[in-house]
């Protein structure tokens, strides 16, 4: 075939295959324009998923009626002049191409009256567009503000029509674009319907906090931790939830850059990093963030879509994020709050505490899982709690057993011989219960710690603090512990060493086979933990590829989880007999070590039993 110049239809449709992917493609487009035009409200109606009718209905600038036509041509903008001003651009859209993409590839109708220095136009004005076909604007009955149809989207494309999906999944998307920027101007009132029944129905708010909870549910209110800090031009607000609040997809996060939602994976790392230690590897926090820049921190000029964003000064930025949130971290209570909800039994029911999957494990269409507010969200309606975790309700029957086995007169011990003597020790307000958990209280109920959990974080922040103070001692073995080796083996040790010579060991092979171990950290001696036994099972993890040490976090997520494995050996077991003194020197330390809320492997060390969920459960309010 020779050279040719492809016709203007072709190409805005080979544009359009850029930006608009499928129905929440055009949604999201048009909405930005809707708010770029100044809208304080805008409605978005779909039918199908949008793959039938898409409208977006705003009280913005509106569009005066002789650029009608240029609306919809390709790199047509009232946004940009300059390239100049392409830095620091303050409008969402800036590219001069949704709405002609959108008119080439379905049937669009535009109708606007304008409004300009306060006044407002007489009447309306109305162009329709489809393919390289534009109506002229003709005279339409109309409120002020712009109103947008598109119907019939990949009518005329049969590559893309192929790939719609279902209404619902295509209206999961739709859900999904709506609610991020939702989010991320809670000034705007914002509606959405599908099928003419309301999904999403959100009232203007100034406060981005209020606007974030109507979505994901008021009652994580009192989940959320607040974040906050300016550094120069930076700001950096935000919120973050409770690690018992994880979930278990990176998906409940989001991140908005001078109000533009993003995805930003050196931002999501920032984030995850302030979680580390809290929450269990395989859990991601729920998480907004919210950074505010000056036009030159930021090139948002990077992607077709603008869903990604590229910063000057990176590094900075993820500073920034992961000290701010990581120090409110630091400084809260996080110990989760054990629910106790009445049952069919009437028996409390401890197991809801912990990881709220159930809006994991909800449908991909349902996934946006916004919740709206007041509005009939139907399917967003809270998911049946799962019921298939953690203790359920206390057992009678095994009660009931178990009194029948006692013998006659020992039902009721007396003081001096309590029924369950081997499982309890007091002492001095704590209890020792089946040799696995710590009992207390605190001024707002009862503490239930789990001692391995516990004293596993007191040694790894004792650890880690020696580490940096220079302080981690580390002894010569008068006679070397031996331990069989091969050459995977060595390879670990060699990939290791500089890691085992910060904590103290002393690994050198000795002959072919054998390697001897010269130095071991003394910590871990005085708590009776073989060296062999260490250095085989650190080898056999570094084989097994746990520690890489490439790339840029790399080596401190190496060293934390060996010192992770160090806190383990060390800490007393479950099973472990504990010492009055023990007890309270271990419950004393809970107060003043950091992150004491979770073991290094991020699981709860403590559940709390509040006062007033006792107080309703025995029925006293
Ligand atoms: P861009 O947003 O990149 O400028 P679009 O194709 O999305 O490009 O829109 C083209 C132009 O149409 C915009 O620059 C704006 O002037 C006008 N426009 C589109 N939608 C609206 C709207 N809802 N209200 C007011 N003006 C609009
Ligand atoms: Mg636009």
């Amino acid at each position: 075939m020779p050279i040719r110049t492809l016709p203007a239809l072709l190409v805005n449709q080979i544009a359009a295959g850029e930006v608009i992917e499928r129905p929440a493609s055009v949604v999201k487009e048009l909405v930005e324009n809707s708010l770029d035009a100044g809208a304080t409200r805008v409605d978005v109606a779909v039918e199908q998923g949008g793959n039938q009718l898409i409208r977006v209905s705003d009280n913005g600038h509106g569009i005066p009626g002789d650029e009608l036509p240029l609306a919809v041509t390709p790199h047509a903008t009232s946004k940009l002049a300059t390239v100049q001003q392409l830095a620091g651009i303050a409008t969402l859209g800036f590219r001069g191409e949704a709405l002609a993409s959108i008119a080439a590839v379905s049937r669009l109708r535009l109708v606007s009256r304008a409004t300009i220095d306060g006044r407002t136009a007489e009447e309306g004005r109305v162009l329709e567009a489809s393919g390289d076909q534009i109506s002229a604007a003709a005279p339409a009955a109309s409120a002020a503000g712009t109103v947008v149809e598109v119907r019939d989207l990949f009518f005329n494309t049969p590559a893309r029509r192929k790939y719609r999906r279902s209404a619902a999944t295509e209206f999961g998307h739709i859900s999904d674009v709506m609610g991020r920027i939702a989010i991320a101007w809670p000034r705007a009132s914002i509606t959405l319907s599908h099928n003419g029944r309301t999904a999403l129905e959100l009232v203007a708010d100034d406060s981005p906090r209020r606007r974030f909870l109507n979505l994901i549910g008021a009652d994580l209110d009192d989940a959320m931790i607040e974040f906050e800090q300016i550094q120069g031009d930076v700001r950096v607000w935000g919120l973050a939830a409770v690690p018992s609040m994880s979930r278990s997809t990176g998906k409940f996060q989001y991140v908005t850059v001078n109000r533009r939602p993003v995805r930003d994976r050196n931002l999501a790392h920032a984030v995850r990093e302030a979680f580390r230690g809290l929450m269990p590897p395989d859990r991601h926090p729920l998480c907004l963030l919210m950074l505010e820049l000056a036009g030159e921190g930021v090139d948002v000029n990077v992607h077709p879509t603008k869903a990604e964003v590229r910063f000057a000064e990176p590094g900075r930025i993820h500073a920034m994020v992961l000290n701010t949130i990581r120090k409110r971290l630091l400084g809260a209570d996080l110990t989760p709050t054990a629910a106790l909800r009445p049952t069919s039994t009437g028996a409390g029911d401890l197991a809801d505490m912990d990881r709220p999957s159930t809006a994991d494990a909800a449908p991909a269409a349902r996934d946006a899982g916004w919740r709206g507010s007041g509005a009939a969200t139907g399917t967003y309606a809270d998911p049946p709690r799962q019921t298939d975790r953690g203790p359920r309700g206390f057992d009678y029957d095994q009660m009931r057993r178990v009194m029948a086995e006692q013998p006659e007169g020992v039902a009721e011990p007396g003081p001096t011989e309590p029924a369950l003597h081997s499982h309890v020790v007091a002492s001095s307000g704590v209890l020792q219960i089946h040799k696995c958990y710590l009992v207390t209280q605190d001024e707002q109920g009862i503490l239930i710690v789990d001692q391995h959990a516990l004293h596993e974080r007191v040694m790894f922040e004792q650890l880690r603090d020696r580490l940096r103070r220079s302080d981690l001692e580390s002894q010569r073995l008068l006679m070397p512990s031996p331990l069989k080796t091969d050459a995977k083996r060595l390879a670990a040790l060699e990939s290791l060493r500089p890691l085992l010579k910060r904590i103290g060991i002393d690994a050198e092979p000795s002959g072919p086979a054998i390697l001897a171990i010269h130095a071991f950290p003394s910590f871990l001696f005085e708590r009776n933990v073989d060296p062999a036994q260490f250095v085989e099972e650190l080898l056999d993890k570094a084989e097994d590829g746990q520690f890489d040490t490439d790339g840029e976090h790399a080596e401190e997520a190496a060293l934390h989880s060996i010192l992770d494995m160090m806190a383990c050996k060390a800490a007393v077991k479950a099973g472990d007999d504990l010492k009055p003194q023990e007890l309270c020197e271990l419950l004393s330390q809970r107060d003043r070590i950091e992150r004491s809320s979770a073991c290094p492997h991020g699981r709860p060390t403590t559940i709390r039993l509040t006062l007033q969920d006792l107080e309703k459960q025995f029925g006293r309010r």
